[in-house]
C-alpha cells in the first residue's frame, strides 16, 4: 500500500486558495530524508550531498535542503544562477556540466564552484577560457556494460559523458601541469537503481581507480562523487533503498581499498536528486470528465505538461483517488490529459476504484523530475507548487504560470 501524504480534507482546504493541478512537498520527510543520508555516512567526515537541482529547481526546495547541509549540482549557466541568487556559491557548488559552453565555465569559476570535467579536451578549453582552479574534478566512464549479480544496470559504454581510465590520467597530469593541487573522481553509472548494492558497486570502481590515479601520476585525490542514481520505489510492491546498509557499504569498501592505500583522508560527496526529493512530492489533480468508447477514460486537468515522466518514458506513477483509498480496484480505466497528443496518459489499463467527475487523485513520487521536466505544449501551463510545511500550513513556492508568462517571450 502506498500512502499519499495529504488527504482529501486537506486538499479540499488546499483548493479554496490553490486551484488544481498542483505539485505538494512534504517538509518534514524531506528534512527527514536528508537527516537520514547524513547519519549513513556521518562515518566519512568530509561527506556533502550536492543537490541534483534540475530534479526540483525550486527556491524553496533548494532553502531547506541547503539548511541541512546540502550543496547544490548544477549544469547550466541558469543554474548556476539559480544557486547564485540563493546565496549558495562557492565550493557549496558542484558544477557537473556536459557539452559546457565557455560561458558557464567562466560563470563557475567567478562563484568559485567544483568543476566537475566531462572531457579530456575541456582541460584546455577551461585553461583557456576562465583558467584552472586549484581544486577540481573529472568524470570518469568505465564503458561496456555496468552489472550487479550479473543484471545489466545500465550501459556506460554507450553514454556521451567522462572519460576512459587513460584520458583521466593524462587529465590529471595536465591539470597539474596547470596548477591544479587537488582531484576528484565523478561517475554516475546506473539511473534509479533500486538495489543497495549500487554505490557500493560504484564506490569500489572510484576507489580503485583513486588509487590508480595517484599511483600514476601522483595526484592528491580529495573527494569521490558518487553522484546520483540512488532510485526510489515507485510501485507499492517494491522495497525502497535503504540509506543505512548504502552508507556502510561505501564504507566497507573504502576501508577495504582506500585505507590500507594511505587514502582514509578521501570525502565522499553524492549528488542525488531522486532519492532527496522523489517520494516527497506528488502532483493533485481533479477528474474533469470521463470518457466511454473503445476503452474506459478519465480526463483529468493535469497533463504531460504537468508530469512528463510517463508519456516520456513510460513511468508508473501510483495513483490515489483521495477519499477512495480502501475502495475496492474494480474498475479499469486508463488516466489522461487533456494535450492533443495520445501519448498523455498518466496510466493506461490501471486498476483504479470508481471514479467520479470532480475526484482528486493524486499521483506519488513526482517530487523529483516531475514540475521541472514542465514544458508547454499546446499552450497548456505549468503549475503552482505549493509546501506543506513543517507547521501544517500550506506554503506557496512558485505560482502558476499564465498566458502572460507564455506570451512573455513572443513578439507580436
Ligand atoms: C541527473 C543527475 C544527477 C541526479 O540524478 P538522480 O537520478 O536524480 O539521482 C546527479 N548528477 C548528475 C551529473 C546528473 O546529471
Amino acid at each position: 500500500m502506498k500512502e499519499p501524504f495529504v488527504t482529501l480534507e486537506q486538499v479540499r482546504e488546499i483548493v479554496k486558495t490553490h486551484p488544481t493541478p498542483f505539485h505538494l512537498y512534504d517538509e518534514t520527510a524531506i528534512r527527514e530524508n536528508v537527516r537520514r543520508l547524513r547519519a549513513a555516512f556521518a562515518w566519512n567526515p568530509g561527506f556533502k550531498e550536492y543537490f541534483a537541482v534540475k530534479a526540483t529547481p525550486t527556491p524553496g526546495i533548494l532553502k531547506i535542503l541547503h539548511e541541512e547541509g546540502c550543496g547544490v549540482d548544477c549544469a547550466s549557466l541558469t543554474e548556476l544562477l539559480l544557486a547564485e541568487r540563493l546565496g549558495i556559491v562557492g565550493e557549496e557548488i558542484m558544477f557537473s556540466s556536459n557539452v559546457t559552453p565557455a560561458e558557464e565555465f567562466v560563470k563557475a569559476r567567478e562563484l568559485g564552484a567544483i568543476i566537475n570535467l566531462d572531457d579530456l579536451s575541456h582541460v584546455d578549453f577551461l585553461a583557456e577560457t576562465a583558467g584552472i582552479p586549484e581544486k577540481i574534478s573529472c568524470r570518469y566512464n568505465p564503458g561496456g556494460v555496468f552489472a550487479l549479480d550479473n543484471e545489466i544496470m545500465d550501459n556506460p559504454g554507450d553514454a556521451k559523458y567522462g572519460m576512459t581510465a587513460e584520458q583521466m590520467a593524462e587529465a590529471y597530469t595536465k591539470l597539474m601541469a596547470y596548477g591544479a593541487k587537488e582531484f576528484g573522481i565523478h561517475a554516475f553509472l546506473a539511473s534509479n537503481t533500486i538495489k543497495d548494492d549500487y554505490y557500493p558497486a560504484l564506490a569500489a570502481i572510484l576507489f580503485e581507480l583513486a588509487v590508480d590515479l595517484h599511483k600514476k601520476t601522483g595526484a592528491k585525490i580529495g573527494f569521490i562523487n558518487l553522484s546520483g542514481g540512488i532510485g526510489i520505489p515507485h510501485k507499492p510492491d517494491e522495497r525502497g533503498n535503504d540509506i543505512a546498509v548504502i552508507g556502510a557499504g561505501v564504507r566497507a569498501a573504502y576501508e577495504r581499498i582506500l585505507v590500507p592505500a594511505g587514502m582514509g583522508d578521501v570525502a565522499i560527496y553524492t549528488e542525488l536528486g531522486r532519492f532527496m526529493l522523489g517520494p516527497y512530492g506528488c502532483l493533485v489533480s481533479r477528474v474533469l470528465h470521463k470518457k466511454d468508447i473503445y476503452k474506459q477514460y478519465v480526463g483529468l486537468d493535469a497533463c504531460a505538461a504537468n508530469l512528463m515522466r510517463p508519456a516520456l518514458y513510460g513511468s508508473y506513477h501510483h495513483i490515489t483517488v483521495l477519499g477512495k483509498e480502501d475502495a475496492p480496484l474494480d474498475h479499469v480505466y486508463d488516466v489522461t490529459g487533456s494535450l492533443c497528443e495520445n501519448n498523455d496518459k498518466f496510466a493506461i489499463d490501471r486498476s483504479l476504484p470508481e471514479i467520479a467527475i470532480g475526484d482528486y487523485v493524486v499521483f506519488h513520487d513526482t517530487g523529483a523530475h516531475g514540475h521541472a521536466m514542465g514544458y508547454t505544449y499546446n499552450g497548456k501551463l505549468r503549475s503552482a507548487e505549493l509546501l506543506l510545511a513543517a507547521d501544517g500550513s500550506i506554503e506557496l513556492l512558485r505560482r502558476a504560470e499564465t498566458p502572460e508568462d507564455y506570451f512573455a517571450t513572443m513578439i507580436f
